[in-house]
C-alpha cells in the first residue's frame, strides 16, 4: 500500500494542579474530539521531533521551549490509520507547568481537566484505548508501542518497550501564556475543578457503583474484570481496572493502578486519609501494596476465599505486626461485582472471549 508515512509530535502539558491540557479539535481529522495539542513534522525542512515540539509549543500555546523541557515518553507508530496512512507520533510531556490556559486558536479551544475527568469526555478511540493507558502508567519513563490497523478498522497493539517512570521531580518554573482566557464552560467539561460531589453521595455504595464501571471497562477489554477507585475528602481521585493483559504486566492489577494515581494525584505516596474502593477482595500483592502506602481504608465487593488477603486466605492489610493496618469494609454491591466476574469466567470458559481457557483459577490469574 502506498500510504504517505507521517509524523506528528504531542504535548502533554499540565498546570500547577496536574490537570492536563486539551485541545478540543476544530478540524479534522478528530473535530470535536479532545487531545493534546500538538502538529505535523515540517520533514522537507529537516525538523527534528524536538524542534517540532518547540514549534508546535510556540504557535499554538504561546510557550518558549527548548528541548530540555520535553521529557519523551512515548513513541507511537500506527499502521495503516483510517486507510489513509501511516503514523509515528512523539508524546512529549512538557516539563514546565502551565499558568494560564492557552487562548483559543484556527485548532479550537483549551481546557484543563483533572485525569478523572476524562473518562466523560470524547476522545479519539485509539487515544481511549490505549494512548492514555500507556501515558499514565510510563509518565517520567517511556514506552514505544505499534498498532496494525486492519483494513476492516480492527486495530492489532504491540507494546515494544516499556520503561516505568522513575520518581517524579515538580517543576515548578512558570510559563507564562496570555492573554488569559476562562475555561471553556461546556456541559460534561471543564476544569476549574469542581470540587466534585460531596453531600450524600459518600456512601460506599455510590463509590463502588463507580468501581463497577471500572470493572466493566476491564471485562469490555477482555480483561478480567476488577476496578477500582480511590477517594479523597469525598472525591474520586482514581480510577483504574485491571490491565494485565494490555500492558503484559502482572502487576496491573486495578489497585496498584488507582494507588499510583492516587499518589501522583496527592503529591505524596502515604494515602492514610484515603479510601479505596475495589470490587474483588485484594490478591496479596495489592493488600501489600495498601498496607505499604498506609491506605486509611478498604472497602471491595466480592471475597476471594481462596486468595483474598483481606480476611479471606489471610489477612495481611491487618498484620498484627504491620506498622500500617487498614480498615477493612467487606461486601459492599457484593452479588454485582461476583456476578461480573462469575460471567466473565462463564463466557472464557465457553470461548465467548477469545482463547476460552478451561479453568478461570488455572488459566489467568484471578487478580
Ligand atoms: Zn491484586
Amino acid at each position: 500500500m502506498g500510504f504517505p508515512y507521517l509524523i506528528s509530535t504531542l504535548l502533554y502539558c499540565f498546570n500547577r494542579r496536574d490537570e492536563v491540557l486539551l485541545l478540543e479539535r476544530a478540524r479534522e481529522p478528530n473535530r470535536g474530539l479532545w487531545s493534546p495539542p500538538g502538529g505535523k513534522l515540517h520533514t522537507d525542512a529537516g525538523e527534528s521531533p524536538h524542534a517540532c515540539a518547540c514549534r508546535e509549543a510556540r504557535e499554538e500555546l504561546g510557550l518558549d521551549l527548548s528541548p530540555r523541557d520535553l521529557h519523551l515518553v512515548g513513541l507511537v507508530s500506527e499502521h495503516g490509520y483510517e486507510g489513509q496512512a501511516h503514523w509515528l507520533m512523539f508524546l512529549f510531556e512538557v516539563k514546565p507547568r502551565l499558568e494560564r490556559l492557552p487562548p483559543p486558536g484556527p485548532e479550537g479551544r483549551f481546557a484543563f481537566f483533572p485525569r478523572t475527568a476524562l473518562d466523560g469526555l470524547n476522545l479519539p478511540e485509539t487515544d481511549r484505548e490505549m494512548i492514555w493507558p500507556l501515558f499514565w502508567r510510563h509518565r517520567g519513563g517511556f514506552f514505544a508501542a505499534h498498532c496494525h490497523v486492519h483494513p476492516d478498522g480492527r486495530r492489532a497493539w504491540l507494546v515494544e518497550e516499556t520503561r516505568k517512570r522513575r520518581p517524579a521531580v515538580p517543576d515548578t518554573i512558570s510559563s507564562v501564556i496570555s492573554p488569559e482566557v476562562p475555561a471553556p464552560t461546556a456541559a460534561g467539561s471543564p476544569a476549574e475543578v469542581p470540587p466534585g460531589p460531596v453531600i450524600d453521595l459518600h456512601s460506599d455504595d455510590h463509590f463502588m457503583t463507580e468501581a463497577l464501571r471500572q470493572a466493566r471497562r476491564a471485562a469490555a477489554a477482555a480483561e478480567v474484570p476488577v476496578g477500582s477507585v480511590v477517594v479523597h475528602a469525598g472525591r474520586v481521585i482514581a480510577r483504574a481496572h485491571n490491565q494485565v493483559e494490555l500492558l503484559k504486566d502482572a502487576t496491573a492489577h486495578a489497585e496498584m493502578l488507582a494507588l499510583t494515581q492516587a499518589q501522583a494525584a496527592l503529591g505524596d505516596w502515604r494515602l492514610n486519609d484515603c479510601t479505596l474502593y475495589v470490587t474483588k477482595e485484594p490478591c496479596p500483592m495489592c493488600a501489600g501494596a495498601l498496607v505499604q502506602a498506609r491506605v486509611g481504608r478498604v472497602v471491595y465487593g466480592a471475597p476471594d476465599p481462596r486468595l483474598g488477603a483481606a480476611g479471606g486466605a489471610l489477612n495481611l492489610l491487618q498484620w498484627p505486626d504491620a506498622n500500617h493496618r487498614c480498615q477493612i469494609t467487606a461486601g459492599v454491591r457484593l452479588e454485582e461485582c461476583r456476578r461480573l466476574l462469575l460471567e466473565f469466567f462463564r463466557e472464557q470458559r465457553s470461548g465467548k472471549n477469545g482463547e476460552g481457557r478451561a479453568d478461570p483459577a488455572g488459566g489467568r490469574p484471578l487478580n
